[in-house]
């Protein structure tokens, strides 16, 4: 929307969602995903990428204190990661529903860590927990033109 001299942008949520090492070596990439598209949430950006340790460092960096840090940083550096951005309203709260509580012994069945994982330490998908640090996120793991701008033919079947 261009108002006067002022631009403003009318910015759709997006959330940072990361398949883990673990879900890639256990083979359920697809499943994740699907569960996302399944939804209806748009996938802006996607790559497998094997995450360096500054950069697992930084996107954890609120949990630098905790005595699971190190462990962490080792976890999600140990091999490569799924990279996503999903767009749609509310996606950043509705993806934490959909991948569950923190400890997949606590989480929901139906949920993904409900359903495919047992483990704090391995549990699969991690997701952004709120609309600036979604956007926080995308930008430290993505760079410049790696997101695509496009339209789902669904979204008139998805919101009216
Ligand atoms: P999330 O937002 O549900 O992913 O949970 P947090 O932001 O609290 O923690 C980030 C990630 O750190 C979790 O997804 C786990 O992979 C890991 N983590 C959190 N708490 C623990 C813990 O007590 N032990 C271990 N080993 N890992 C943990
Ligand atoms: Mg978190």
């Amino acid at each position: 929307i261009v108002q006067g001299t002022e631009i403003e942008v009318n910015e759709v949520e997006q959330s940072y969602i990361m398949i883990k090492p673990d879900g890639v070596q256990r083979g359920l990439v697809g499943e994740i995903i699907s569960r996302f598209e399944k939804k209806g949430f748009v996938l802006k950006g996607l790559k497998l990428f094997q995450c360096p340790k500054d950069l697992a460092q930084e996107h954890y960096k609120d949990l630098k204190e905790k005595p699971f840090f190190p462990k962490l940083i080792d976890y999600i550096t140990s091999g490569p990661v799924v990279c996503m951005a999903w767009e749609g309203d509310g996606v950043v709260a509705s993806a934490r529903k959909l991948i569950g509580a923190t400890n997949p012994l606590q989480a929901e069945p139906g949920t993904i860590r409900g359903d495919l994982a047992v483990q704090t330490g391995r549990n699969v998908v991690h997701g952004s927990d709120s609309p600036d640090n979604g956007k926080r996120e995308i930008a430290l793991w993505f760079k410049e033109g790696e997101l695509c701008q496009w339209e789902s033919v669904q979204t008139p079947w998805l919101i009216e």
